[in-house]
């Protein structure tokens, strides 16, 4: 079975044909090379729709396609796969039956799922699918996500808001109106609001730095045992951008945790091919009302 697969984020659609010999096991799944085209945001929501069905043409023409997965940012309806909300990063997608479109264009079975909700679903399966795992996300902010194992449905993936835990009373002010929130402390962009650089590795390096990496970590650790008290997960994930250069800090962060619990602490393994992969895993084993 080849997917030709979709991760739609603000600036970048990237696209790659997933073939699948094992639909239950995501370790048979193969992605092929990444194709990147500009999402264009700005140019309006038919200039993104055409960026996104060409991405998916020229998949489906050059693999000879059996079905679309798309993982794409805003908050999407598992069950219909519709667009219920989307920031101005993708101007027009709120109310946007994505789906329904795809089906209708292309004459194929389509899935579209949340983003994020892939990426937890593609690192849950990619450890072992039958654990209960919380996945932190530090990017721009911090997303977070509790997987449990069983039917992969619309109540398998729980957006946790851990982003938005009060971490300091009285804190930096967060998008969301709060002070104090994690996301202002544990994500790249904190990092970079504190160490006023752009090349976050430098928190991990440099010794003038060190009050940093410090603060990073009491807080991120912070986030972890709040998240394995309340949800007794038996692995935390951490996955972003930070993680991708985890070989400066993670063993100094994770000495810090107490291990004495179940709960493993593990680095997200699947990158930037998180997206595409849960949406493919989902498309195949994903139980939808409407999709
Ligand atoms: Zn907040």
């Amino acid at each position: 079975m080849k997917i030709a697969c979709l991760d739609v984020g603000g600036t970048t659609i990237k696209s790659a044909v997933v073939t699948v010999s094992d639909p239950a096991d995501i370790k048979s799944y193969d992605l092929g090379a990444f194709s990147f085209v500009p999402t264009e945001a700005t140019k309006g929501f038919d200039r993104i729709r055409a960026n996104i069905l060409s991405s998916v043409s020229s998949l489906a023409e050059k693999y000879g396609c059996d079905r679309i997965a798309v993982a794409t940012a805003g908050t999407v309806d598992w069950d219909s796969g519709k667009v219920t909300y989307a920031t101005d990063a993708l101007p027009g997608f709120t109310g946007y039956d994505f789906c329904r479109d795809l089906k209708d264009v292309f004459s194929m079975p389509a899935t579209v799922i949340n983003d994020a909700t892939a990426a937890a679903v593609a690192e849950h399966c990619f450890g072992d699918p039958s654990g209960r795992d919380v996945v932190l996300t530090l990017g721009t902010g911090l997303g977070s996500a509790l997987v449990k194992p069983g039917v992969l449905d619309a109540d398998c993936v729980e957006d946790l808001h851990l982003g938005h835990i009060v971490l300091h009373e009285d804190g930096y002010v967060c998008k969301c109106g709060n002070k104090g929130c994690a996301e202002q402390y544990v994500s790249a962009s904190a990092l970079k609001r504190d160490s006023g650089v752009n090349d976050i590795s430098q928190v991990f390096t440099k010794k003038e730095l060190a009050k940093v990496k410090a603060d990073f970590f009491e807080n991120m650790k912070k986030v972890v045992e709040y998240a394995i008290s309340k949800y007794a997960p038996d692995d935390v994930v951490i996955g972003g951008g930070v993680v991708e250069i985890k070989k400066l800090w993670w063993n100094d962060f994770t000495s810090l945790c107490d291990k004495t619990g179940k709960t493993v602490i593990r680095p997200a393994v699947l990158a930037n091919k998180a997206g595409v992969l849960g949406a493919a895993y989902s498309a195949l084993c994903g139980k939808f009302k409407n999709q």
